[in-house]
Parts: C-alpha cells; sequence; structure tokens
C-alpha cells in the first residue's frame, strides 16, 4: 500500500534544542533529515555534508538559480535552504522527512505543501533560552545578542504553527514529538489512499 511520507518541519528560537531534538529522532526513529545548504562558516566539530552543505556566496546564489531549493531564506547575516531532490526522493519513496528550518522557511513550505506539520520549539522561558545559547560557546556575545532579538520577531509567528512544543526535559519533549508524529500519520486525511484501498477489498470480498 503506497503512503507517501510526511514532511515534518521543526522551527524554533536559536538555542531552543532544535539540533539536539532532531538528532534523538533521528537516531531513535530512523526519520530522514534533510541536510541544508547554508553560506555560515562551520563550528567547530561540524562536518560537511552531515551537518550542513558549508557554500560560498556565489555557489548558494547559483544553486537558487537553478530552482535547487524548495525554500531558502536570510537568517542573520547568512543564506540557508533545503536542497529540493533530496526532500522530493525521500517523500516519495515513503519516508518522513525532517526539515529543521526557520520561520520564513517554514511558511514558505506551508505554501507550497498544505498537508506538511509544522512544528515550534521553544524553551520554557527566555532566561533559559538565553543560558542554552550562551551555554553551547558557539557564538560571540554579539550574535548571541542578534540571535535573541531574532528570537522576538520570530515570537510572531509561533501562532502560525501547528504545534507549540516546550523543551524542558529532553526526553519528555522527544517522545511528545513523535506522538504528535504518530498521529499525524494517522489522520484519515494522510490515508486517503489506504481508504479507497479497503473499500476496494470490501466491495471484492462482498462479490465471493
Ligand atoms: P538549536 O539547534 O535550537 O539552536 P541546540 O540543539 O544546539 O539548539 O541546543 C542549544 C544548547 O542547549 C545545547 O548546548 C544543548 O546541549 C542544550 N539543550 C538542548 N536541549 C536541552 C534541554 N532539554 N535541557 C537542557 N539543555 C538542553
Ligand atoms: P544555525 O546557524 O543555528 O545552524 O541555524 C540558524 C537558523 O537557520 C535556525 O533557525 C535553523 O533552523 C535555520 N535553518 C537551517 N537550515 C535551514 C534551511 O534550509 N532553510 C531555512 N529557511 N532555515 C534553515
Amino acid at each position: 500500500m503506497e503512503k507517501k511520507g510526511l514532511l515534518i518541519v521543526i522551527s524554533g528560537f536559536s538555542g531552543a534544542g532544535k539540533g539536539t531534538i532532531v538528532k534523538r529522532l533521528v537516531d531513535r526513529f530512523g526519520y530522514s533529515l534533510s541536510v541544508s545548504c547554508t553560506t555560515r562558516a562551520p563550528r567547530p566539530g561540524e562536518v560537511d555534508g552531515k551537518d550542513y552543505h558549508f557554500k560560498t556566496k556565489e555557489e548558494f546564489e547559483n544553486l537558487i538559480d537553478y530552482n535547487g531549493f524548495i525554500e531558502y531564506a536570510q537568517y542573520v547575516d547568512n543564506y540557508y535552504g533545503t536542497p529540493r531532490a533530496f526532500v522530493e526522493q525521500e517523500m516519495a519513496k515513503g519516508n518522513n522527512v525532517i526539515l529543521e528550518i526557520e520561520v520564513q522557511g517554514a511558511m514558505n513550505i506551508k505554501n507550497q505543501y498544505p498537508e506538511a506539520v509544522l512544528m515550534f520549539v521553544t524553551a520554557p522561558s527566555a532566561a533559559v533560552l538565553k543560558e542554552r545559547l550562551v551555554g553551547r560557546g558557539s557564538e560571540d556575545l554579539k550574535t548571541v545578542q542578534k540571535r535573541m532579538k531574532q528570537a522576538v520577531v520570530e515570537s510572531n509567528s509561533m501562532s502560525v504553527y501547528d504545534y507549540i512544543v516546550i523543551n524542558d526535559d529532553l526526553e519528555a519533549c522527544v517522545d511528545s514529538i513523535q506522538g504528535i508524529i504518530k498521529a499525524e500519520a494517522s489522520k484519515s486525511s494522510h490515508n486517503a489512499g489506504f481508504i479507497e484501498h479497503i473499500k476496494r477489498e470490501l466491495m471484492e470480498i462482498g462479490k465471493e
């Protein structure tokens, strides 16, 4: 029984824990994670092709011209984009695909794929958010401040998301996201093919 994969969008304030959560979801449940392209510099330990495809501005703009992205956006001085081919191939195979992208990209995805599931991850409070962002130690204070300012802008889009997920206890948060994905996969609107299939089977068996 062919069933298209779900397109799962995870957004959230910088430092809310998206990267940590998505890694757990992929490791535990085997979801297909889209690796984005970006023009930002790699953080210590980040691997090209695994965490991001790191590109120059020229390379990125070239990909835009060739329709290589299903969405892209500028976020705090850099470009970020979702490569088209991987997402389309995985969904066609019936795999559930996770996009970890910011708010403008998420809105763009919702316009193109109305059935996409949009989740917004937040820390339990602004103070905890800042603590996590500073604690990660990957950005200088100026960048942390820019990202906290960006969070104010992003908070205006939270109500457009299908789900708000509070990342307080990490494992509880991962479990609740997994619960949402399971429920979405069971929606009748996502199972139109199966409904048709069993209807045909019932008609056939009724003829015997
Ligand atoms: P994002 O990808 O949203 O920017 P990260 O996944 O990098 O955020 O997490 C930011 C920091 O917060 C990291 O140091 C991470 O280890 C930590 N962190 C993530 N989730 C939690 C949590 N539930 N409790 C405490 N610290 C967390
Ligand atoms: P970071 O620099 O912390 O890795 O990512 C900054 C922001 O860019 C995060 O909110 C992250 O979700 C977002 N992002 C990562 N990849 C993409 C992408 O392909 N498209 C869009 N629109 N945002 C992305």
